[in-house]
Order: C-alpha cells, then structure tokens, then sequence
C-alpha cells in the first residue's frame, strides 16, 4: 500500500474520471483525494457517505472532511442522532475557537480510546484526566491517536496496551458502523492472521512510530514473516475489492 501525499498529483489530473480513480484505489493507493474526489462523483447518496467515510479514516484530523462526512451521513439517515451531535459540536467549538476566555475551555470529554485504557486497566481515570488537560490547549477535536502518542511519550502505557485498545475500538466502531471494517480486521476474519498477530503487528507500529519509523501494517506483516509481500497485496486487493463490489462499477 502506498500512501498518497496531499494534495495527491495523480488525483489533481483526474478528479473527475471515475474510472481512473478507481484504478489508482484498485493498485492500493491510501489517497485521501481520491476519496473525495468519487464522493462528488457518485450519485448516490450512501455512496457517497462511503466515499467520505474512507477519506475521514484516511485525514482523521481534517475537520472540513469530518464535517462533509457527517452531513453526508445525515443526507442518508436525518435521524442520525451520533452525526446530528458531533456535527453541532465541531460547529459549535469552530465558532467558540475565536473566543478567548476561560469559560469555553472546559477540558474536552473523555476520548473512548481513554475510556477503553481504562476499562483494560492500562491508565487510571486520574492519569487519563491528566493528559486530557494537557491537551486544553489545542483543538478539542484532539484525535485518539495523538492522546495514544501523549500517553506512550509520559511512559505511561506500553505500545501494547495502546495496540490492544485500539483494536478493541476499531471493534467497537465497526460494531456501531461508524466506521468500515479496517484491513487489519479483514485479514484477521479471514485467516490469514491471528488477533494476536495482529496485536503485535499493531504494537510494533506503535514502537516504531515512537522511533520515528513509519511502517504500513503491510510492510510490518512481512517484515515480522506473518504474511509474504505476494501475500499482503492479494488480500489488500480483495478488501478493496470486497468494498468496491457495492459500487457495481
Ligand atoms: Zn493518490
């Protein structure tokens, strides 16, 4: 898998050629752009939210692109309580971003990866509150994976602990279909890893991020010997195809 930049060049040449991004997705392209770039293409208003859904997953921190997705959930369910919510929150706090008083920086709720640390008995709710009030500071849509990072930097949880919660969240969001089932998953559903391969592929990401060292969980996958290279490709290919078999292209 190979992540694109953004903006990504081959998308800006092709943004409105469905069948050209939909090979540079089929070749394994993590593109944000191209994401977005089929949302406004589709026709269809759950494709559309699919196509954001993917692209939100890709630019977690991108608040336009959270905001887009979940209007385009509430396009497709207006009764969509969870995006109704998070979508007055991200406009009620842009709004209040430019005003400087005390009052509107109450410390952000708790995040659900610190919930799910404290749940597994990793972190304490008062060392969780700690790093919360750290973050005060900054934005209030603070992802779970820089308060993973706050936390692994204090030393106060290991990288697999943070692997564990982070899959038993991505469980969680799957569950309540907030978000689609993510690679890892799939190669655990299918077999060709264990949940406890994929534990410590995630927690040796962790490690190496902490190092500075980006790796996909593909590269990982080879590197530890679970997966062959010929092996990863073949079944990211699948997931992308299993995904793309709803769009009947
Ligand atoms: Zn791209």
């Amino acid at each position: 898998m190979k992540q694109c930049q953004v903006p990504c060049p081959f998308i800006a040449l092709h943004s409105q050629d469905m069948a050209s991004i939909r090979k540079h997705l089929l070749e394994g392209h993590q593109c944000r752009d191209a994401w977005v770039a089929l949302s406004k293409l589709v026709q269809d208003a759950r494709q559309r939210k699919d196509c954001l859904e993917r692209a939100s997953i890709l630019a977690p921190d991108d608040e336009e692109l959270q905001i887009a997705y979940l209007e385009a959930r509430l396009a497709v369910d207006p009764a969509d309580m969870f995006a109704q919510q998070r979508l007055n929150e991200i406009r009620t706090m842009r709004l209040l971003s430019d005003v400087k008083t005390p009052y509107f920086h109450e410390p952000p709720k708790p995040r659900l990866i610190g919930d799910i640390l404290i749940s597994i008995g990793a972190i304490t709710e008062a060392e969780l509150n700690e790093v919360l009030a750290e973050q005060r500071r900054g934005s209030l849509l603070v992802s779970d994976r820089r308060i993973g990072q706050l936390l692994l930097r204090r030393g106060m949880i290991t990288p697999a602990k943070l692997a564990k919660a982070l899959i038993i969240q991505q469980q969680e969001r799957s569950r309540a279909r907030t978000a689609p089932q993510v690679l890892g998953e799939y190669l655990v559903e299918k077999g060709y890893i264990t949940a406890a391969q994929l534990e410590a592929v995630l927690t040796e990401q962790i490690r190496l991020d902490q190092q500075g060292k980006r790796y996909s969980l593909g590269q990982l996958l080879v590197r530890m010997h679970l997966m062959s290279k010929e092996a990863v490709e073949k079944a990211a290919r699948e997931y992308e195809q299993i995904f793309w078999q709803q769009f009947n292209t």
